[in-house]
């Protein structure tokens, strides 16, 4: 069984642009607006010689077709299920959000270990990681998942803890 990584954050952060930098898919739709990915889109990676299963999930909003306002989605909650470990993408163009701060409770009771990815990073200074600490989520990761910085050193991350 190979490892499964779920990348899991708000609507537009980031994580489709990251899931096809890991997959050189073009399997999730990748949008310039929020929340066109509704279901799990899984992938299959790989670090050197290490293969790996990641899988996109559709932004973590209110399943509204559940006729109930849910907390949280249902495909993140599944995916977040069946991971050995989380990267959770946070946008380090609008720093932390509220949303953000409630996807982090809602991981720190899932049990699972999570690599936090502070994503649009490019040419910005680790200055604009500092807030991202006030998650409790360890260590902030700048990347820039549309220019691959940082990505590599992430996954290497985020695989030390399968
Ligand atoms: P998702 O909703 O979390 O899946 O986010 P998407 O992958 O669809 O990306 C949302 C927007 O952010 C798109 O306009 C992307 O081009 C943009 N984006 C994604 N990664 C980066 C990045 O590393 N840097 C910058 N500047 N923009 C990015
Ligand atoms: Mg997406």
């Amino acid at each position: 069984m190979l490892p499964v990584i779920a990348l899991v954050g708000r609507p537009n952060v980031g994580k489709s642009t990251l899931f096809n930098r890991l997959t050189r898919s073009r399997d999730a739709l990748v949008a310039d607006f929020p929340g066109l990915t509704r279901d799990r889109q899984y992938g299959e990676g790989r670090v050197g010689p290490r293969p790996y299963i990641v899988v996109d999930t559709g932004g973590f909003e209110p399943v509204k077709s559940q006729g109930i306002v849910k907390a949280m989605a249902s495909q993140a909650e599944l995916a977040i299920e069946e991971a050995d470990v989380v990267i959770f993408v946070v946008d380090a163009r609008t720093g932390l959000t509220p949303h953000d701060e409630r996807i982090a409770n809602h991981l720190r009771r899932s049990h699972r270990p999570v690599v936090l990815a502070v994503n649009k990073a490019e040419g910005l200074d680790s200055v604009h990681a500092a807030e991202f600490y006030e998650l409790a989520m360890g260590e902030p990761n700048m990347i820039s998942a549309a220019h691959g910085h940082g990505v590599h050193n992430m996954i290497e991350l985020a695989l030390s803890h399968c």
